[in-house]
């Protein structure tokens, strides 16, 4: 198993990216933070963890780069609106293609030994081929969101090619859990579990039928940790492979927070697809990883969060 010292985590001020830091200071590791708190909040940064303020977008970030010099890089921080993305491409491409591509281009100056890379699942397939979606279908990306993440995929494999920094893409499917941002729209139960226990309505948008793979952020937390310590390189899907519908959360969720506002409806929004499931038996094979938390476990886990 390689042996870490010095982790970068970009977005450590974020949902998944501040479980990903917690991980690694249980397992000894010097963590630095880059986050711009665009979306994320201080409040998540482990305080063992050296934290700057600082966008990736930011000429400074590449002397901070060599300066701080990690040997293991986990790359979360993004634009993560996909509706956003449509509205402003430019704005997407900026940090999730330009800031991404920084890292890959400097990771081959300062002898980073490993780049694990938050990619996305769910708007990667075409939305014809068979569910659950595999690595081996060809990406089809259906927004600017998932344009710029598989743009970054394949710097990230450049950077492998011709300087030798091995790299990790991980597919998400829809994470959630603790510390997700309620505010944004990038994660429909942290948004309804926030709207429910403060008595306000929720909106779906469409007719609730559109399926996601839920995936708890414990686990996705699990994948980068094997994603880290095997010597592998390439993309992996990480999700269940089960689809639930926006309807079941929202009923599941009103359950378990006791609300009782109907739900308000609105058009859904362009380039988001009707159903989606990741098929990670890549990842059960070569990182030796699976989820472990079952939907209802995680949902109330979550719920529990919210209320605290
Ligand atoms: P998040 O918004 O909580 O985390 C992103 C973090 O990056 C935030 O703390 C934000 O402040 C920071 N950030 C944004 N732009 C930055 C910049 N220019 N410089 C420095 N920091 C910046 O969102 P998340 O859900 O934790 O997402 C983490 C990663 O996982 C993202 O790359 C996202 O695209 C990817 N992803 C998430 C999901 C999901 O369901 N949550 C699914 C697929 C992929």
């Amino acid at each position: 198993m390689p042996k870490y010292s010095i982790a970068l985590v970009t977005g450590g001020a974020g949902f998944i990216g501040s479980h990903i830091v917690d991980a690694l200071i249980r397992r000894h590791i010097k963590v630095y933070v880059v986050d711009d708190l665009s979306t994320g909040n201080s409040k998540n940064v482990n305080p063992n963890a050296h934290f700057t303020r600082m966008s990736i977008l930011n000429p400074q970030f590449v002397e901070y780069l060599k300066r701080v010099k990690p040997d293991v890089i986990f790359h979360t921080a993004a634009q993560i609106n996909l509706r956003d993305s449509v509205k402003d491409p430019l704005n997407d491409a900026k940090t999730n293609i330009l800031g991404s591509l920084t890292i890959a281009h400097v990771a081959g100056q300062i002898n980073v030994k490993k780049i694990i890379f938050c990619s996305s699942g769910g708007p990667m397939y075409p939305e014809s081929a068979r569910l659950p979606w595999s690595e081996k279908i060809i990406p089809e990306p259906s927004s600017p969101y998932a344009i710029s993440k598989r743009s970054a995929e394949m710097y990230f494999h450049f950077a492998y090619m011709v300087h030798g920094v091995s790299y990790i893409a991980l597919r998400y499917a829809n994470v959630y859990g603790p510390r997700q941002n309620a505010k944004g729209e990038a994660g429909v139960i942290s948004i309804f579990t926030n709207q429910m226990l403060n008595g306000k309505p929720s909106t779906i948008f469409g007719t609730g039928k559109q399926t996601r793979d839920y995936v708890y952020v414990e686990d996705v937390v699990a994948a980068n940790i094997a994603a880290m310590n095997k010597k592998v390189i390439g993309v992996f899907n990480i999700g269940t492979g089960k689809e639930t519908d926006v309807n079941t959360i929202f009923q599941k969720l009103q359950k378990l927070t006791r609300a009782q506002l109907p739900a308000r409806h609105e058009p859904a929004g362009v380039g988001e697809v009707m159903r989606s499931a990741l098929d990670a038996r890549k990842a059960r094979e070569i990182l030796e990883w699976k989820p472990k938390v079952k939907l209802d476990e995680g949902l109330e886990r979550t719920v529990k969060w919210f209320g605290k």
